[in-house]
């Protein structure tokens, strides 16, 4: 793997590698048509977009096509709402599909199919109970039993099988088996159910169907029917290769798809099956499928992460063949990049404490000038209010400062960004708790703009607002969801939920350039983070999304001199 012949471009993961084999040697009619299958059970997580990256960046690179199949073979669990949604996240991703299909669109043809095989004596009616059936199933070292049924006439299994459509029997009578062989040393070759009787409601077919396919054997023809080349998929179905390629071979299908399986994605800090998703979900450890914590890319969304930042991540993370876990610090970092060079830089206070400049005019304000993004010039420059009654963070001062605090104490200067430098004359207390309530403070106006004429330095530069024009805004600092590298590594994984994974702040103070700021946008808070509007925010009162950390924790920036 990852070779490609020298001077053709940077190395090929196997998967591409193999696709330019097959291109190169004329099979699959020298055309690359991939699929996207989810199953509409559940919204997308982040190992589906690796998923979709791969797919659709597949068939963009080789001049191919990827298509959107729905593999609603499994009508208990699916609903169009997510079938909605999906659609929406793939978009979102920048992706476009080139056929929308739906396993259920061929359950007719399905049907025929599997007639077909019983017509070749490739399939039976068991009437066998499912725990029968199991239990004969065999283990890895000893083979399995063949059904009494195995051997019933052809004209009896396509009798059972259309009565088994037409509902005369109880859910659980009968199954259809594919006859392989009940001693293969591969548990999915020995006689695997292909069709079941359940009285189920569809969400696109109705009542009309009381059987259904089972997955293994609807995926394989739904693949051939869309002519799809590369049937890409996980690790897990390496197992059912030998009968994805038995189907192919005995069906009357137009086209010949191959699979070829990669490794999923696992991050850490994170789970990410769909079943512990929807449990998060229903048992409220989230607020729902679009909680900013979730790794579904509608919480991602709606945490303010970008389709580019989780592209980058996925071509990143590239595909292999082998398991592994990614630390998911590196699609936060992607992120960070990402809104490095896009994102517009704000002035946000978390937790407020005034500031009273008793030297600056009472009644007066005036208009400062702040880079709205140093990565962009044409992202221009804003005015920002500056006035006498300010609120700066209350993590930038304290009364008696550490050696290595450098920001505001009594008697110490400091820059107001791009505005002036000021120094701490004194403090106000509450009374009773003997807290900060206030700051006294004196500016130096031949300052102005951040710099000091006769070349005195500051060693801290704080963020600001002005008291009087500041909105007051909702911040939702969210953390990761977990406190476990690998979550439920140890017993259940709900153990490992972090139980300060949300600290809500009520009382900030942002500039009011945001007031009226749409939700989705994405803002850098100077010195603080990134932040996305949600969209729970009201008029004049937003809502932000922490969305991502600056790179330097608290920590470091108490000791950073900028
Ligand atoms: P889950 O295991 O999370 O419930 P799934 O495999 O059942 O997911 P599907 O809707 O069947 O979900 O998945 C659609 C496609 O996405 C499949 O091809 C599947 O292999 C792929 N996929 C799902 N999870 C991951 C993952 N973590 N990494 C890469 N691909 C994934
Ligand atoms: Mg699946």
């Amino acid at each position: 793997m990852d070779s490609t012949p020298a001077g053709t471009g940077p190395a090929l993961d196997f998967i591409r590698a193999r696709i330019a084999e097959d291109l190169a040697a004329g099979r699959g009619g020298s055309r690359v048509a991939t699929r996207f299958p989810p199953e509409p059970n559940g919204y997308l997580h982040i190992g589906h977009a690796k998923s979709i990256c791969l797919n659709f960046g597949v068939a963009q690179e080789f001049g191919g096509t990827c298509n959107l199949r729905f593999d609603d073979t499994n009508p208990t669990k699916e609903d169009v709402e997510y079938v909605e949604s999906i659609e929406e996240d793939v978009r979102w991703l920048g992706f476009e599909w080139a056929g929308l299909h739906f396993a259920s669109d061929y359950f007719e043809q399905l049907y025929d199919y599997a007639v077909h095989l019983i017509r070749r004596g490739l399939a039976y009616v068991d009437s066998q109970s499912a725990e029968q059936i199991r239990q004969r199933r065999g283990t890895l070292t000893e083979p399995g039993t063949e059904s009494p049924f195995r051997n019933r006439g052809i004209e009896e299994n396509l009798d059972l099988f259309s009565r088994m459509r037409a509902g005369e029997f109880e859910d659980g009578a009968h199954v259809l088996r594919a006859k392989i062989d009940m001693a293969s040393p591969n548990i999915n070759m020995r006689d695997p159910v292909l069709y079941r009787i359940r009285r189920a409601h569809h969400h696109r077919t109705g009542d009309a169907w009381c059987i259904y396919p089972m997955y293994d054997f609807a995926h394989p023809p739904s693949d051939a029917l869309e002519q799809i080349t590369h049937s890409l998929c996980t690790l897990e179905f390496e197992d059912h290769r030998p009968l994805y390629d038995w189907l192919i071979e005995h069906l009357p299908v137009p086209a010949r798809p191959r699979q070829i399986e990669f490794a999923r994605l696992n991050l850490t800090y994170t789970v990410m099956s769909k079943r512990r998703l929807l449990e998060l979900v229903q048992e409220g450890h989230v607020s729902g499928w679009d909680d900013p914590r979730m790794p579904t890319i509608v919480g991602m969304r709606r945490r303010g992460y970008t389709p580019d930042a989780i592209r980058t991540f996925c071509e990143r993370i590239g595909v292999a063949k082998r398991e592994n876990i990614v630390d998911v610090a590196l699609l936060e970092h992607a992120v960070r990049e990402d809104l490095n060079l896009h994102a517009p830089r704000v002035m946000g206070v978390l937790r407020p404490l005034r500031l009273v400049i008793e030297n600056y005019p009472e009644g007066q304000t005036e208009e400062v000038s702040v880079v709205n993004n140093p990565e962009d010039p044409s992202a221009g420059s804003r005015k920002v209010p500056f006035s006498r009654v300010l609120y700066i963070e209350r993590d930038d001062f304290m009364e008696d400062p550490p050696k290595k605090f450098f920001r505001l104490a009594p008697g110490r200067e400091v820059r107001l960004r791009c505005a002036y430098f000021i120094t701490c004359t004194g403090v106000t207390k509450d009374p009773a708790s003997g807290e900060v309530t206030e700051l006294r403070c004196t500016y130096d106006p031949a300052t102005r703009g951040g710099d000091a004429p006769d070349g005195r330095k500051v060693k801290a530069t704080l963020h600001w607002v002005s008291a009087a024009h500041a909105i007051a805004a909702e911040v939702r600092l969210y953390d990761r969801l977990f406190n476990a590298e690998q979550p439920g590594a140890s017993g259940d994984y709900r153990a490992d939920l972090n139980p300060n994974s949300l600290e809500v702040i009520r009382e900030a103070k942002v500039e009011p350039s945001l007031a009226a700021a749409a939700p989705g946008v994405r803002v850098q808070f100077e010195r603080i983070g990134y932040f996305s509007v949600d969209r729970d925010s009201v008029a004049g009162r937003p809502v932000f999304n922490r969305t991502v950390t600056l790179k330097d924790s608290w920590a470091k920036i108490a000791g950073r001199a900028d």
